[in-house]
């Protein structure tokens, strides 16, 4: 369900969000003497969350990239950013989330403080109880995001780090196997306890480092194929990979279209440009071979 756009931003606030809210409400009911005080603080818990993600989606637009969706579901949130293939851009994509939580505990914590007479712990009615408990929740998020686990922020950010080192493809394998470790740890000792929401994050996370892991393999596969040392694309400059790899229009079936200068040997149909298999961009035959003498004629 579409609620909002800011900036061209989508956010989407999943069905099950609801769901989560009610037993949420249902266990926070005691905590305050009102019940909308209850809604008051999972309201301000999923504010604090849309901030982090505009975090990251801002960030990855300044970069030059793609970030044009947010989903709120009841684990959190999770914007959908492309930023460009750099370690730079995708470290500054990530750290611009928890950043978001750093510059929100001065005024959470000082509001809770003030409010409450200066005892942290001790709070006064239900404003002072509000205040304490989102101040907290600003941090432990904080705390959380940044474990070194993939996919959370933190384990995306120890991957960005030691892409600066040792590459895309290498520093996605370590960080995805850092994070199927902890989160097979985690799950197995959260179901133990019977926790079922941790079991349930646990899970989604070794999913998503699972998949993290299966793309490092594909890309280690994809960078260990033959090239075409004599062609470069003129957009990226990559050597495309001497693969019978591009499908033909005409007859469906697959060629070496750098070989054969955009001639598919199957039906003889002719191409103009051939697709850069890395970045997508068309050209011509003769300009892949230039570009592979004039690297810097972009
Ligand atoms: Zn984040
Ligand atoms: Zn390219
Ligand atoms: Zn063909």
């Amino acid at each position: 369900m579409k609620i909002f756009a800011f900036r061209g931003i989508n956010v989407y606030l999943h069905w099950t969000w609801a769901i989560i809210a009610y037993f949420q409400l249902k266990l926070r009911y005691d905590t305050y003497s009102h019940v909308g005080w209850a809604a008051a603080e999972y309201l301000t818990l999923f504010l604090i969350v849309l901030l982090h993600e505009f975090g990251h989606a801002l960030a990855c637009r300044q970069a030059g990239g793609r970030a044009d969706t947010i989903m709120l579901w009841p684990l959190g949130g999770v914007a959908f950013v492309q930023p460009p293939p750099r370690p730079g851009a995708h470290l500054w994509s990530i750290v611009a989330g928890p950043l978001v939580n750093v510059i929100l505990i001065a005024p959470t914590v000082a509001a809770a403080w003030l409010y409450n007479g200066g005892v942290f712990g001790e709070t006064r009615g239900n404003l002072g109880e509000f205040l304490f408990i989102i101040a907290v929740i600003n941090i432990a998020l904080l705390v959380f995001n940044l474990l070194p686990v993939y996919p959370l922020d933190g384990g995306q950010i120890l991957r960005s780090i030691l892409w600066f080192m040792i590459g895309p493809t290498n520093s996605l394998l370590i960080a995805s196997m850092i994070g199927v470790a902890a989160s097979a740890v985690g799950l197995l000792i959260s179901l133990r306890l019977a926790m079922i929401w941790l079991s349930v994050m646990a899970g989604f996370a070794l999913w998503q480092s699972l998949a993290g892991f299966q793309r490092a393999r594909a890309g280690m596969k994809w960078e260990n194929l033959p090239r075409h040392r004599h062609a470069a694309c003129p957009g990226c400059g990559s050597h495309p990979p001497a693969v019978p790899g591009w499908r033909c229009d005409a007859c469906g079936q697959q060629f070496d279209m750098v070989a054969t200068a955009g001639a598919c040997p199957h039906c003889q149909a002719q191409y103009e440009a051939i697709p850069c298999p890395e970045c997508g961009r068309h050209s011509p035959p003769m300009d892949w071979l230039r570009a592979a003498v004039m690297p810097t004629a972009r």
